[in-house]
């Protein structure tokens, strides 16, 4: 029988907890979960498989930008990752692994996309509607990441082009790319991985540049036999290789935070790295970001600049204003003839993509309650959102150390109010509006010293809406453990209290 089909007699329809998504976030909670002991629990996930972000990247390239020692769970270190960034397939591997090691298989539902999940004020229960039917629980998890749903800008004329497109996260991998005129449009983080992969296939390549981005060298390499090997034999040395990466990139915050010496010397890095591998002037111009370091994700990467000074590479230092048919058009007035167009232009960030589909006390969607800007007590708890928690939403995102790091951490404040509430009599826990205030306002003058907002530039860190860095957590990621993983009832007490009474 497909996994996608209906069954009435599904044994976790009626659940204690509904996990929605599983990336590292939905999964990360569902080892904790089974580790603990908890049975009673199904993950929803509404594509074909595991993996999230590793299952969906699949383009010529793709790798994590965080090392893979610390860009995996502390809980399952894994001393096989063969280099030090490692490619996509390994870590959709890892994932995979995780899932069917820890028994996760038989918590797991394929094409369960959570079409609407709301509040049943009488029965104290959600219920989440999806096409494998209806999921009931008691605790709702919203793991949906936000580097989820793709985000093409508004291009007049885009329907005239008769060529193949595609977006980097959908990678469409029927179409031939030997030989053909390629325009890339952006330049983060997927399109420095992509355009080195690129450039060596195309007959042309063009290189749409809005904003140049700061890179810095990346220094990827392979795992000799003999790492591999201690730590086959010794967990401690990745453990203590972890710590090492987590320790280094979290002092480098200080120059997000615009420290004088450590944001000199961030600059210093990424503009050495740009004069080193690319000689000529004018190109170099071209590729000076004119915002402060920081103010956007710092890419790495060793072989983008010398991908962009091959003979049939062009980089275009103007936006994808608009197409005409076959030929593309700059916002600078060039025009391009091209066969493929791939949008690396990112994700939908400033809402959680499936915010609309969560509907809290009084029928409200999260993304009203939203309308001035995401927030969220601890990053992970929403007033008037009853037992509702979310794992890398508002106040997670880092530019500067592992997102895994953040997810644990929301994993193990989830795990301690589920505690608290088995020792409170099965409480319904709301956060207090003057709880998700505070710590709003606590993150947003934290945010108003960062580099993110006082660096001159846009980036998709910052909600146009209301000028706030409501993605990012403002701060060293370790301090996000100390304050965040934790649970405090005073933080939920009215609704608990009010029940249990
Ligand atoms: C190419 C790429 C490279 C990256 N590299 C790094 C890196 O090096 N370091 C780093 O810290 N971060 C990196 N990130 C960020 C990355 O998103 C996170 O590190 C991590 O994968 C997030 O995991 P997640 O489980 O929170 O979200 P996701 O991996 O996005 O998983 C969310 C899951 O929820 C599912 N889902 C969404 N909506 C619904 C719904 N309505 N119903 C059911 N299921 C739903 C999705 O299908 C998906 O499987 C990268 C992201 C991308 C795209």
């Amino acid at each position: 029988m497909p996994e996608h089909s209906q069954s009435a007699d599904d044994p976790l329809r009626d659940v204690e907890i509904i996990v929605v998504g599983a990336g590292f976030s939905g999964l990360g909670l569902g080892i904790q979960l089974k580790r603990r002991g908890h049975e009673s629990f199904v993950i929803l996930e509404r594509a074909d498989d595991v993996g999230g972000s590793w299952r969906d990247n699949t383009y010529p390239g793709v790798a994590c930008d965080v090392p893979s020692p610390l860009y995996s769970f502390s809980f399952r270190t894994n001393p096989s990752w063969s280099r030090m960034y490692s490619p996509g397939p390994e870590i959709f591997d890892y994932l995979k692994d995780a899932a069917a090691e820890e028994g996760l298989r038989p918590h797991l539902r394929f094409g369960a996309d959570m079409l609407d999940a709301r509040w049943d004020e009488n029965a104290k229960r959600w219920t989440v509607r999806t096409p494998r039917g209806e999921f009931r629980s008691e605790i709702l998890v919203s793991a949906t990441g936000h580097l989820t749903d793709v985000k093409y800008p508004e291009i007049p004329g885009l329907d005239t082009f008769p060529g193949d497109l595609f977006h980097s996260a959908r990678w469409n991998h029927d179409i031939p790319l030997e030989g053909k005129r390629i325009g890339v449009v952006g330049t983060g983080a997927s399109a420095v991985q992509i355009v080195p992969q690129l450039a060596g296939l195309a007959e042309r390549l063009v290189v749409f540049q809005r904003s140049a981005p700061y890179i810095r060298p990346r220094n990827d390499r392979a795992f000799s036999v003999a790492e591999k090997r201690l730590f086959q034999r010794d967990e401690r040395s990745v453990e203590e290789l972890r710590e090492l990466l987590f320790w280094t990139n979290d002092y480098f915050f200080a120059s997000r935070r615009m420290l004088p010496g450590f944001i000199d010397e961030m600059r210093a890095h990424t503009l050495n790295h740009l004069a080193t591998q690319v000689p000529d002037p004018d190109l170099r111009a071209k590729l000076t970001p004119d915002y402060e370091v920081g103010c956007k994700r710092v890419l790495a990467s060793d072989d983008y600049y010398p991908a962009l000074l091959k003979p049939n590479v062009e980089l275009e230092a103007a936006a994808f204003d608009r197409v005409e048919g076959q030929t593309v058009v700059s916002s600078a007035g060039n025009s391009f003839d091209l066969d493929v167009l791939v949008f690396a232009t990112g994700f939908e960030t400033y809402d959680l993509p499936s915010a609309h589909r969560i509907h809290g006390r009084g029928g409200l969607a999260l993304s009203d309650h939203w309308a001035g800007g995401m927030q969220a007590y601890n990053s992970t708890a929403v007033t008037g959102f009853p037992n509702m928690f979310l794992v890398n939403g508002p106040g997670t995102s880092l530019g500067h150390n592992s997102i895994i790091y953040m997810i644990e951490a929301q994993v193990d404040h989830i795990l301690a109010a589920l505690e608290w509430r088995a020792l409170n009599g099965g409480a319904v826990l709301e956060v207090s509006a003057e709880a998700e205030e505070q710590y709003a306002h606590r993150l947003d003058t934290l945010a108003a010293g960062t580099v993110n907002l006082r660096g001159g530039c846009s980036s998709w860190y910052v909600d146009p809406r209301n000028g706030r860095a409501t993605l990012t957590w403002p701060d060293v990621a370790h301090r996000f453990r100390d304050q965040c993983a934790a649970f405090d009832a005073t933080a939920y007490g009215v609704a608990a209290a009010a029940d249990r009474s």
